[in-house]
């Protein structure tokens, strides 16, 4: 099986500080509007708002394939990046932001995770879900998940409307964060 991931970064930037990651992969016979169109409009609109600014000279923005399979894309990066992966201070992952089957939630990072819960009000944890920010935990990189639970659509043929307005809350809320997870303090690297 063949798989792609689609990487987004400015030209010259190496070593970037924040990767900014979605899968943009689904299941087989589900359209995935909310799982996982959704978190990859995310991060493409991320990466809009953030093209002008001195953010986007300290990010890469990642859409991993085969998240469905065992997060295949997020692990392959990881494995063939170690240095870049290295050099991270925050991995950012947004997986299901488009329906509000529950307000959103972040997991993650202890020190990282109190700034989107008090700039976007943003609701208290839940447990993590497995996702592609896993292989970057486990190479000792803080990671933010953003998500708003599990849709009566999921993994179903009618998993086919995602809403633009939650996917564009959840930016906010991540660009908010981002300023945050850059400064050396709040993670200790
Ligand atoms: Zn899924």
């Amino acid at each position: 099986m063949r798989g792609v991931n689609v990487v987004a970064f400015k030209w010259g930037v190496t070593r970037p500080e924040i990767v900014f990651g979605s899968r943009l992969d689904s299941v087989f016979r589900s359209p995935g509007a909310n799982d996982n169109l959704s978190g990859t409009a995310a991060v493409v609109e991320l990466a809009r708002r953030a093209v002008h600014t001195p953010l986007a000279q300290r990010s890469f923005f990642a859409l991993f394939d085969g998240e469905e399979d065992g997060l295949r894309g997020s692990r392959t990066f990881v494995q063939e990046n170690p240095a870049l992966v290295q050099g991270l201070k925050t991995m950012f992952n947004f997986d299901m932001v488009g329906v509000n089957a529950a307000p959103l939630r972040v997991t993650g990072e202890r020190q990282l995770v109190d700034t989107p819960r008090q700039a976007a009000q943003i609701a208290g944890s839940s447990p993590d879900q497995g996702s592609d920010q896993v292989p970057f935990a486990q190479a000792g990189i803080p990671t933010l998940f953003f998500h708003r639970g599990l849709d009566a659509n999921y993994h179903q043929p009618t998993d086919a409307l995602a809403n633009p307005e939650l996917i564009r809350a959840t930016v906010g809320a991540t660009l908010k964060t981002a300023g945050a997870a850059l400064k050396p303090t709040s993670t200790g690297r």
